[in-house]
Parts: C-alpha cells; sequence; structure tokens
C-alpha cells in the first residue's frame, strides 16, 4: 500500500530533510511550507497522515489542526519545538493524535507513523500480541497461554500503551499523560510501581522478559 504523507513545515531545510527519510521508507510526500497552503491541500486531497509543524506562518498547526479535524478524520502527528506541557495538551485538544518534539531522530517519528497508523487504520486490531501474551481491546481482557491475567484498569491502559507502541521508548512523563491524564498530579515513580505490578501479574519469574527498563528513561516492549 502507498502511503500518501503531507508534510506541512516552514523550516524548509527540515522539511526536506524529512521528505527525503520519508522517501526513502517508500511514503509518498507532498509538502507545504506556508499554514494556509497547507490547510487547503489537506482538505483538498487524501493523505493518510498528516505531519503539522505548530509554529507556521499564516496559520498556526494548532488552527489548522482544528479545521481539518472539522470535517476530516486523517491522522495528524503535531511537530513541535517546545516541550511545555501546555504547547502538548493544546496540541492533543485540537485533535491531533501525536506529537513529537524537535528536534528528533527520524527513527522515532518513523515509529510514531507507525504506531499511529496500526492504531487508526482501517484494519484495527481488537487484539494486541506480544509473545504469548494477547490484549483484546473491546473486551479489557488480557490473556497469556490462554489464561486470563486479571488487571486493573489502569495496568491494562499501560500494558495497551506498551504494545501499541512497540520499539518507541515510552518516557514516564508520556505514559503519566497518557494512562492517568494531564491534570494527574502523579509523581513519575507511579508508573515504576505500576510496571512493577504488571510484571509480576504477567511473569514474575521473569520481570524483564516482557517490559524492557530503559534506565534513565521508561519502559519499551521490544518486538
Ligand atoms: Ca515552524
Amino acid at each position: 500500500m502507498e502511503n500518501r504523507i503531507l508534510v506541512i513545515e516552514d523550516e524548509k531545510n527540515l522539511a526536506r530533510f524529512i521528505e527525503l527519510e520519508l522517501k526513502y521508507e517508500g511514503y509518498k510526500v507532498v509538502t507545504e511550507y506556508d499554514g494556509r497552503d497547507g490547510l487547503n491541500r489537506a482538505l483538498t486531497e487524501s493523505f493518510d497522515l498528516i505531519l503539522l509543524d505548530l509554529m507556521l506562518p499564516s496559520l498556526s498547526g494548532m488552527e489548522i489542526c482544528r479545521r481539518i479535524r472539522q470535517s476530516e478524520d486523517m491522522p495528524i502527528i503535531m511537530i513541535t519545538a517546545k516541550d511545555g506541557v501546555m504547547d502538548r495538551v493544546s496540541g492533543l485538544d485540537s485533535g491531533a493524535d501525536d506529537y513529537i518534539v524537535k528536534p528528533f531522530a527520524i527513527e522515532e517519528l518513523l515509529a510514531r507513523m507507525r504506531a499511529l497508523t496500526r492504531r487508526t487504520g482501517k484494519d484495527t486490531q481488537d487484539t494486541l500480541n506480544h509473545k504469548d501474551l494477547i490484549l483484546k481491546s473491546k473486551s479489557y481482557k488480557v490473556e497469556k497461554d490462554g489464561e486470563e491475567i486479571p488487571l486493573t484498569k489502569k495496568e491494562f491502559d499501560l500494558l495497551k500503551m506498551l504494545l501499541e507502541n512497540k520499539d518507541i521508548v515510552l518516557t514516564r512523563d508520556r505514559i503519566i499523560e497518557k494512562v492517568w491524564g494531564y491534570d494527574a498530579d502523579a509523581e513519575t515513580n507511579v508508573v515504576d510501581v505500576y510496571i512493577r505490578h504488571l510484571r509480576n501479574k504477567i511473569d514474575p519469574d521473569r520481570p524483564s522478559e516482557y517490559i524492557e527498563t530503559v534506565r534513565g528513561t521508561g519502559y519499551v516492549i521490544r518486538t
């Protein structure tokens, strides 16, 4: 399948770099450098995913996102230069599906794009697998070797997030945002506590077999 990507980014060097990398990966890429042009393009053509810069001439990424969302459900990844919580909140509030903070490694962008198209793809999977582990989204069940593992809601959400983002190291902050919500005043070590619970329920004898700890950063499930 040909994946068509719209890149709206006014920093020409960065836009060109993204375009080259994505083309190399087999994507078809259309680039717009101006906010208004980008919005027009997004509303008149169909894309599998939009990479949208936050700070753009003539129309902000936030506004573009909001307007696209009024009529389209194309997946949108916001590219932001700032790492302020407020920016991320408003980015996601305006309808973006994910965000990536500049400067980023192209591998991280590609992994996020894959994760997002997996999540939003037409063949959206009800089940997520890893080794002998099966997570069923709709019925909120996790099975290992055919046996159900009873998980709390938060443990389930945490495991689901890790499975949806295989090979992406999830920081504690990102996990808290997603699983506990932005307004949560959760301490970052709450994540460690829940990971420990989760590991004990999945396989107490081999705690790192399923969920790997990335020291000083966070957690990842590797394919
Ligand atoms: Ca910009």
